[in-house]
């Protein structure tokens, strides 16, 4: 029998008992060690609904009602939400019960959740390793058995990295398809809510549960998509295709040889794999580092110490604004702020954003060639295994590790990272990225490839 710390969203609706205080207990062991949640929640109660008593953890960017919201910011270390985003109050109809709120980089920004404010996580697969980043809380919950399933949310590869950096099945979404009520906004033409589960009938599951049109989202599309649609089909056939420039500069040996052993295997299940340019590649990272920081100069000034958090109180209006933000923000949100908040400055407007907004749309429309002619595209996740804490200085080192993941976001595809093997004892990731609203497709295939490459769990638990 498994468990607690293997099952799945399946195994538990199969056996319809309550997860809830085995989640809390486990919490309160193993994430000693991990240090995956900010914030737990000790008093949750069952909910009535077809999930009842299966514990689940939210990315501490997504609100929750009366349960704090962080954002992993000193800004908000106390502030607790009114409302429910809309994906949270999704998940509390269906009956799950949200034992925590998990750890992230500062508003999101980062690789490695070294830049929360609070502490960094760690890795289950090696504690002296980050977790990834920015949901790297719920990745590592997730690995580490303390929850069934997590959500994240991804704006440049912030659930696909951290899944694949502990190992587990890491969604985002075609761009649209979740609501963005209740995240709190990074780059909002990027950002979308996803879930990491540990099979892909998991996350096909909570897609389910989470997708849909939302008044309060205006760039939500009201589309019915039967996200379970292929799971148990063959995708023998398919043709798949991977961009000749990974093999780049960057990416480390292990992972590019473990990608060689993914096609090979690829081609044993009937499918067919052709290499392709993509040169636009080179300059996603460019673009995203552009784009997003312009965004979120925009999103954060309601961060203004009037509205929400803390508030350092200093002579006018000016100059509590400046101190409350120079005194709670780290210096990566200060840094993003500043690219932001130059690039969109008159003078350089046509320089920085105006150009980074045309390169977009051309690695957008190169894409989508690519997926006219192929049904999927795939690259590793990320062109390392996860990396040492605090062995990373230069913030440049981390934005070049998002080069694989960024593409999907920029040209809103859905995009999943699953599990292929270990590059010295550290799980790899593998990313397959189809057309825009083949998300049942994306989902299929990788659960075509699960039946032979499942998750495997890091903890070795004496079965009971
Ligand atoms: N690592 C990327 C960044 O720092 C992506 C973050 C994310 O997807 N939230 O912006």
């Amino acid at each position: 029998m498994k468990s607690y710390r293997e099952l799945t969203i399946e195994d538990i609706l199969n056996e319809k008992k309550s997860y809830t205080k085995l989640s809390l207990e486990t919490i309160e062991q193993v994430d000693k060690s991990i240090n995956a949640f900010i914030t737990v929640n000790k008093d949750v109660e069952d909910l009535p609904g077809k999930f009842s008593g299966i514990p689940i953890a939210i990315k501490d960017n997504i609100v929750t009602k009366g349960l704090k919201t962080t954002c992993a910011s000193k800004l908000l270390e106390n502030y607790v939400p009114p409302y429910d985003a809309t994906v949270v109050k999704k998940i509390k109809e269906a009956g799950f019960s949200i034992v925590g709120k998990t750890n992230l980089d500062e508003f999101a920004m980062g690789t490695g959740t070294e830049y929360s404010a609070f502490f960094t996580t760690k890795n289950p697969w090696d504690l002296t390793r980050v977790a990834g980043g920015s949901s790297g809380g719920s990745a590592a919950a997730v690995a580490s058995g303390q929850v069934v399933a997590a959500l994240g949310s991804d704006t440049g590869g912030s659930i696909r990295q951290p899944a694949a950096f502990c190992g587990v099945i890491g969604f985002k979404p075609t761009y649209g398809l979740v609501s963005r009520y209740g995240l709190v906004a990074f780059a909002s033409s990027l950002d979308q809510i996803g879930p990491i589960t540990k099979t892909t009938k998991d996350a096909a599951t909570l897609m389910e549960i989470i997708s849909g049109y939302d008044p309060f989202d205006a760039t939500t599309v009201d589309k019915k998509i039967d996200f379970s649609k292929y799971l148990d089909e063959s995708f023998s056939g398919a043709k798949v295709a991977f961009p000749k420039e990974i093999f780049g500069e960057g990416i480390e040996e292990g992972v590019a040889k473990q990608f060689e052993e993914f096609i090979k295997f690829l081609e044993t299940k009937g499918i067919k794999v052709t290499k392709v340019e993509f040169p636009e590649i080179k300059y996603s990272v460019a673009t995203y580092y552009i784009i997003a920081p312009a965004e979120v100069s925009s999103n954060l000034s309601r961060f203004d110490g009037i509205r929400y958090g803390k508030r350092v109180e200093k002579g006018g209006l000016l100059e509590t604004y400046l101190e409350t933000r120079k005194e709670n923000l780290g210096k990566e949100v200060i840094r993003r702020i500043m690219i932001g908040t130059f690039t969109l400055s008159a003078a350089y407007y046509d320089a920085y954003f105006e150009k980074a907004q045309k390169v977009r749309r051309k690695i957008t429309k190169r894409l989508e060639e690519l997926l006219d002619e192929y049904d999927f595209l795939i690259t590793p996740t990320s062109p390392i295994t996860a990396f040492k804490i605090g062995e990373i200085k230069d913030p440049l080192v981390y934005y070049l590790m998002d080069i694989f993941t960024i593409p999907a976001n920029l040209a809103g595809i859905p995009a999943i990272s699953i599990p292929f093997g270990f590059v010295n004892n550290l799980p790899v990731g593998m990313q397959i990225m189809g057309k825009r609203f083949d998300d049942a497709k994306v989902l299929g295939i990788a659960s075509y490839i699960e039946k032979d490459v499942p998750v495997v769990l890091p903890f070795k638990e004496e079965k009971k």
